[in-house]
């Protein structure tokens, strides 16, 4: 990868995490036409810091009395104070000056004096790569805490191996197709992936969703030629009752002006 080009994904996730950005979702309709939506967020060190304080970022831990639930989201701070410390460690690299007390401070300023470097040739690809995955792995991590993706297990086996069940990578025993999704974020389902823990086949967004579905029916169709079983297939999403399987379709978002 040209220089350039790192410097600009380098840039990308500094923005997310220090400054308010937008987010591009493609919302499908009914008729299965697409439209893009922008979404801005709040710079995500911003979120994390405003998570540590919140009562609605508590989670069921905190659900009680009105006095209880107005506790310091213990998680949230020992992830803030990690990272934090992670972003002061940075900045030491590339300053001898105190760091600043903000978090968003002390990595905007390295991104300045790290470009500098960078430009000079004074630092290796690997290096500027090395940055890059340590930097998206902090943002990946303060959006999963910030939303945590919805898991739904697919009661019907595998269409492109016939697994019904398996041992996932935490070892627990589950369904064998999973999928990750985060529709109450997005209202879509461009966040949503579906994968076959035993043959490892993937199925991505709202399309994915759609051909998981085709080539569930198709199979099922197959193996019961003479049989009348349908549950299978409604209850496919039996977990979350909200996503009717049968015509995929999400709400329409409202986007913020
Ligand atoms: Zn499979």
């Amino acid at each position: 990868m040209h220089h350039s080009n790192q410097l600009q994904e380098l840039l990308e996730v500094v923005d997310r995490l220090t400054q308010v950005h937008k987010s591009t979702v493609i919302i499908e309709d009914d008729a299965g036409s697409e439209e893009k939506v922008y979404i801005e967020h709040d710079p995500l060190l911003k979120q994390l810091r405003e998570l540590v304080h919140s009562s609605l970022g508590s989670t069921v831990q905190g659900a009680g009395l009105a006095s209880e639930r107005n506790v310091i989201d213990a998680d949230a701070l020992e992830q803030y104070d990690s990272i934090s410390g992670q972003l002061v460690k940075l900045y030491k690299e590339v300053s001898d000056a105190a760091p600043f007390p903000v978090p968003e401070s002390n990595l905007r300023h390295w991104y300045i004096e790290f470009r500098r470097q960078v430009e000079s040739r004074k630092v290796s690809q690997d290096v500027v790569a090395t940055k890059i995955r340590k930097l998206n792995g902090v943002a990946a991590s303060i959006e999963n805490k910030l939303n945590p993706p919805t898991i739904l297990e697919i009661t019907a086996p595998c269409p492109r191996c016939d697994a019904t069940h398996a041992t996932d990578e935490q070892g627990v025993y589950r369904k064998a197709v999973v999928v990750e999704s985060r529709i109450v974020q997005y209202r879509s389902l461009d966040h949503t992936k579906a994968r076959c823990i035993v043959c490892s086949a993937v199925w991505l967004h709202g399309r994915g969703m759609r051909q998981l579905r085709y080539e569930i029916d198709h199979r099922e169709e197959l193996r019961h030629a003479d049989k009348e079983n349908i549950e299978i297939i409604e209850n496919l999403f039996d977990k979350y009752d909200k996503i009717d399987v049968r015509s995929i379709s999400v709400p329409k978002i409202e986007t913020r002006a």
